[in-house]
């Protein structure tokens, strides 16, 4: 049963077509070479490629993990040929533009093929998530000579990616990067510095790496407003663009952790290591951002495909364990009793609702790029919103339904054979990289709230009023309807605290940001009561019609309350935190 993967796409398609009729996308000129069916068709493919190469790869990898031997990575068994018939299917270029050799398809279906990907492994799913991320930045940022350069062999999966901001000192807090860039005469820069954490810091699919490493000039002022971008190769190109000498990065470690033991984590030392600048001097956070914003919807999308996994092993399993009953007699299935049933409700409302809205936040940074021009400013602020929401929310609900995939499975899924605690270990790590949820939750009130005087709010806000003006008086949708209204309100109550406080009135900044956590789970919890107003509504004609409608009526009565609480937790303020001073809060 460990390395069995049944890759959802009922559900996949049911929010693709039907919530957000993501046919649409294919009218537009950006898109208009694809169509439904071929994205039909490529969903199907990639069912059928992540259940039968990535499914099997999965158990193996946590088994033997990634090591280092001799100074280079090597990795657990099956993973080398999963990457090459993975390339060879054209998979890594999926929404990458086609001049550099990728399809130009929606993003909104890369997430989508991205969530059987990372369902059958996420050990496996992070190495591409890294070569697109760094392909859009090289795209956006660097010089013409260097996108021809590395953009199609990227784009191809022929050479793989890094991302290398975190060090000892620098974690959260970036702005404290010590690693040194000295230009040199010729234009390129030499690099030094130790950068921890680095996945996929070296591998045996590729024969070249293109690490993107964030450093400093000499004289750079302090902070992040020093850091500038460098693209640093794991082997120089000669001037044919072949594959030169080695680069003086190596590395040194690779860790032992809690899960994605088949993604290798290392600690990479660059020893003068040539580089070149990507974008302008001092200005590389920004441009870095363009790769973060790739990689951290991605790990939203993470988060939804292990819920998504660990539910559908929970399910069958509930539904074929036979526990209590009648000691004489027939003994009942684990989905009879009522507490085994609120476990498997909540996490398919969780998981549904979360993975309803990284779709709709996808499928609005397609609208944003590639929609009729007048609606790409509100395509965009409102995904900009829901972006760090959908990071926290989605790598959350990953790990607390895979925590309860393994309450149903009982002893059996505490142990290793019913391959659902590695879905809890896999996925504990979703909530801190990529900016952990803290961070994502100050993100979310001190530069998605506040700037434009809460403009990103007000749009999310109307949009679900629409929903409930179109659904009043819906058949079925009562219980949904008044939950969300009343969440709603309480969310609203909690914003305009929120937004007094940070601009200095009723309270203080150091208050809003002892709410903030509460805050974006409120606003989560809320996008998902949207997600499940209209997928209970648009199901109402359709088979889904009585599922959807009674896992919507669940999260409205079981789960939508909770924004009582939170709502209270959002505006409580930092004095019952600041109570203790730091000495006597350590002292055990
Ligand atoms: C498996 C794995 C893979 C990784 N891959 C990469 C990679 O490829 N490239 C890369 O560069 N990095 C990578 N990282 C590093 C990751 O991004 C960092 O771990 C993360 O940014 C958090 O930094 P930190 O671990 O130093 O924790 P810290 O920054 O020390 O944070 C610890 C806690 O304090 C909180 N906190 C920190 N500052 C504040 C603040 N100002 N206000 C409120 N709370 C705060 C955080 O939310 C967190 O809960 C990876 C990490 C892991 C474990």
């Amino acid at each position: 049963m460990s390395d069995s993967y049944t890759p959802p796409l009922d559900d996949l398609r049911f929010v693709l077509n039907k919530v957000l009729d993501y046919g649409r996308l294919f009218s537009l000129p950006a898109y208009s070479h694809a169509d439904s069916e071929l994205a039909d068709a490529v969903l199907n493919e990639a069912a059928r490629f992540t259940s039968g190469v990535l499914g099997p790869i999965n158990a193996v990898g946590d088994e033997h993990g990634s090591r280092l031997e001799n100074g280079r990575v090597i990795t657990p068994p099956g993973f080398r040929e999963a990457y090459r018939r993975f390339v060879e299917g054209g998979w890594p270029g999926l929404d990458l533009p086609v001049v550099h050799g990728g399809q130009s398809l929606p993003l909104t279906l890369q997430a989508s093929c991205a969530e059987m990907v990372n369902g059958a492994c996420v050990s496996f799913g992070m190495l591409p998530l890294m070569e697109r991320g760094a392909t859009r930045l090289l795209i956006a940022h660097a010089p013409q000579a260097i996108v021809a350069a590395y953009a199609p062999r990227l784009v191809s999966g022929e050479w793989g990616a890094t991302i290398c901001i975190s060090e000892a000192q620098a974690g959260s807090d970036v702005g404290r990067i010590t690693t040194r860039a000295a230009p040199r005469p010729d234009g390129s820069y030499a690099l030094s510095g130790s950068k921890i954490f680095i996945t996929y810091g070296d591998q045996d699919f590729t024969e070249q790496i293109a690490h993107m490493v964030l450093a400093r000039i000499p004289g750079a002022p302090p902070g992040t407003r020093g850091l500038s971008l460098f693209l640093v190769p794991s082997r120089l190109l000669g001037a044919d663009g072949s594959l030169g000498a080695v680069n003086s990065v190596s590395v040194t470690r690779v860790e032992h952790k809690m899960g994605l033991k088949a993604s290798p984590t290392c600690v990479l030392n660059f020893d003068g290591a040539t580089g070149f600048l990507i974008g302008k001097e001092n200005a590389g956070l920004k441009a870095m951002f363009t790769m973060v914003n790739t990689m951290r919807l991605e790990v939203a999308v993470q988060g939804v495909a292990v819920a998504s996994a660990a539910t559908a092993k929970a399910l069958r399993y509930a539904a074929e364990r036979p526990q209590g009953g009648p000691p004489e007699g027939k003994a009942a299935m684990l989905i009879e009793h009522a507490d085994i049933r609120r476990m498997l409700y909540t996490m398919r409302a969780r998981t549904e609702a979360m993975r309803a809205l990284v779709l709709e936040t996808a499928f609005n940074l397609d609208l944003a790029q590639a929609g009729p021009n007048e609606q790409r400013a509100a395509a965009l602020a409102l995904a900009e919103w829901l972006l760090p929401v959908c990071k926290a929310c989605c790598s959350e609900a990953g790990f607390e339904v895979a925590n309860l995939a393994v309450q149903v499975f009982g002893g059996h899924g505490y142990v290793a054979d019913a391959g659902v605690e590695q879905y809890v270990r896999d996925s504990r790590v979703m909530s801190i990289y990529e900016g952990a949820n803290g961070i994502q939750a100050l993100d979310l009130v001190t530069r998605k709230l506040t700037p434009d005087g809460g403009q990103r709010y007000e749009l999310f806000v109307a949009r679900i009023r629409a929903d409930l003006d179109r659904c009043s008086g819906q058949a079925g949708l009562l219980a949904i309807w008044n939950a969300l209204s009343e969440a709603l309100a309480k969310l609203d109550a909690a914003t305009k605290t929120m937004l007094a406080r940070l601009g200095g009135q009723a309270g203080t900044v150091r208050d809003a940001e002892a709410g903030a956590s509460a805050y974006l789970a409120l606003v989560g919890l809320v996008g998902g009561g949207w997600m499940w107003l209209r997928m209970a509504s648009v199901a109402a004609d359709t088979p889904e019609k009585t599922e959807k409608q009674a896992v919507a009526r669940f999260y409205a009565e079981y789960l939508l309350p909770e924004a009582q609480v939170l709502a209270a937790r959002a505006v409580i303020g930092a004095a019952c935190l600041d109570t203790l001073d730091n000495d006597l809060l350590a002292t055990p």
